[in-house]
């Protein structure tokens, strides 16, 4: 075993709750089951983590879509009344991470418009990466836009062509719209899923009973007792209705580039996405970590709940002992009163406290699953340098984060990634650790089961797998 010193110390970065990368949106969609809004409820608890600005739910008897949308967490907007509201076997919900669009009431999902008599609702997640140049052609056609979200696109070139047939209309959009979406509309009886040509982002098929289940991640189908089918393929539409489920592929073929930090960050640990357990996923990186970095310290942590699954794979495969040396408060909410300037660390350490007397005199290994800004973790490690650990190194389960996302996941500038303009000595020296370690890419695409050409890795090695939109930004259409 080799001890990691500051001298020999690869690469990475960190993160805590103020710097961490945003969620994006999860979807839950419900055909064929009589408290089809009730189950969408559940749904949409079990992908909270996905978003935590906004959720709505929008319900249909077959005649009539109602809905309920507001601003904050699932069990803060639906209540027993509200949900016995939203009548009818069919339901669409969302929660939502503003990634295109403030967080406004106003751009909250599903998102519903009324056309030639006729109700559309979408809900969305990912970015449109050519939304901008659509939109101010539609602009100049006479389309009047209503919120300044990508997703309000969608609607509107579906109403365009709609009068073809709505499965030609779906069609139009694949062929028209480039980037991330996994996506699934509702009319007053119908219900239509559909996925970029790339697969950027999950979504996946559902059944219970008669009725189907489609939904951004598996976890939400075992809440409601649905069994998996099968993801949505990248640009397949599914189009689901009295007549059963249709299945249209589109003539485009693309690459594949399923988001990695699907896998990484976002997912839940108990979710299979593209195909892949993520629990298993994240502690085969900490294996790697441990082939990569062997490291001797007393005991390797987390900072929960970041880093978990790895830690828990470098303590199995090195055979350090795994604590948990920080403690993390369930209780805080998302926010909480922003103290003055010198009490400002506060903020970070409310969540998490650590054990002093597991950490004293102790040399300590830290997994962490990503660094933004460093800002975070420069706090945490200052608090585990107080309260007398030896030793302080990290290792991160991924490459440094250089390049920004345009695929709907909030770091959007190179600004604000610390490893774009920070060697990794210069952000071991900023966070004050004694070594760090980043796992190598190929490690990475080791540690899933998907072949490297078929993952988008493009936010540690630049390589966009869709032509970006220089000009766009998260307030872009608000300009
Ligand atoms: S750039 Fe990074 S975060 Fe964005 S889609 Fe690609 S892998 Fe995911």
């Amino acid at each position: 075993m080799k001890m990691f010193s500051r001298r020999d110390a690869k690469t990475l970065r960190i993160s805590g709750p103020e710097d961490r990368p945003r969620d994006e949106c999860g979807i839950f969609a419900v055909y064929g089951h009589e408290d089809a809004a009730k189950l969408t409820y559940f749904g949409l608890y079990a992908l909270q983590h996905r978003g935590q600005e906004s959720a709505g739910i929008v319900a249909s008897d077959g005649m009539r879509v109602v809905e309920h949308k507001a601003m904050g967490l699932v069990p803060e907007i639906f209540n027993e009344g509200i949900l016995d509201g939203l009548k009818g076997t069919m339901a669409l919900g969302h929660v939502r991470y503003s990634t295109t669009g403030s967080s406004l009431l106003v751009n909250a999902q599903p998102f519903r418009i009324q056309h030639s008599g006729r109700t559309l609702a979408v809900a969305h997640n990912g970015n449109l990466v050519n939304a901008r140049q659509i939109r101010i052609q539609l602009e100049e056609e006479g389309h009047i836009f209503q919120s300044t979200m990508d997703s309000e696109v969608v609607l509107h070139l579906i109403a365009k062509t709609i009068r073809k047939g709505l499965d030609q209309a779906m069609q139009e959009v694949v062929t028209r719209v480039r980037g991330a979406y996994s996506m699934v509309i509702m009319t007053e009886d119908t219900l239509i899923a559909m996925r970029d040509l790339n697969g950027f982002r999950p979504l996946c098929l559902g059944r219970l009973n008669s009725g189907y289940i489609v939904t951004s991640e598996t976890c939400a189908l075992d809440l409601v007792e649905a069994e998996y089918i099968r993801d949505v393929e990248p640009g397949e539409i599914l189009v689901i209705n009295d007549q059963g489920l249709q299945s249209i592929r589109s003539e485009k073929v693309e690459r594949r580039a399923h988001c990695i930090f699907e896998l990484i960050y976002f997912a839940r640990p108990d979710s299979n996405v593209f195909g892949q357990n993520v629990y298993l996923f994240r502690k085969k990186q900490g294996q790697l970590l441990a082939e990569e970095f062997p490291l001797e310290a007393d005991l390797v942590m987390p900072f929960p709940d970041s880093g978990n699954y790895a830690a828990l794979g470098y303590s199995h495969s090195s055979g350090v002992p795994i604590e948990m040396g920080v403690i993390r408060n369930h209780y805080v909410g998302r926010t909480f009163i922003q103290p003055s300037q010198t009490m400002r660390d506060f903020g970070v350490k409310v969540k998490l406290n650590p054990v002093k007397e597991l950490l004293k005199g102790r040399r300590v290994l830290v997994i962490e699953d990503s660094i933004i800004r460093g800002t975070t973790a420069r706090t945490r490690i200052k608090t585990l340098r107080r309260i007398g650990a030896r030793e302080i190194h990290m290792l991160v389960s991924c490459p440094p984060h250089r390049f920004p996302c345009f695929y709907g996941i909030d770091f959007s500038t190179r600004g604000e990634l610390i490893a774009a303009h920070k060697s990794v000595p210069e952000i071991r020296d900023f966070i004050g650790l004694d070594s760090l370690g980043y796992l190598g890419i190929e490690n990475l695409v080791q540690s899933t089961h998907i072949p490297r050409e078929d993952l988008c890795l493009a936010c540690f090695d630049g390589e966009y797998p869709v032509p970006i939109d220089e000009k766009f930004s998260k307030l872009c259409f608000e300009c």
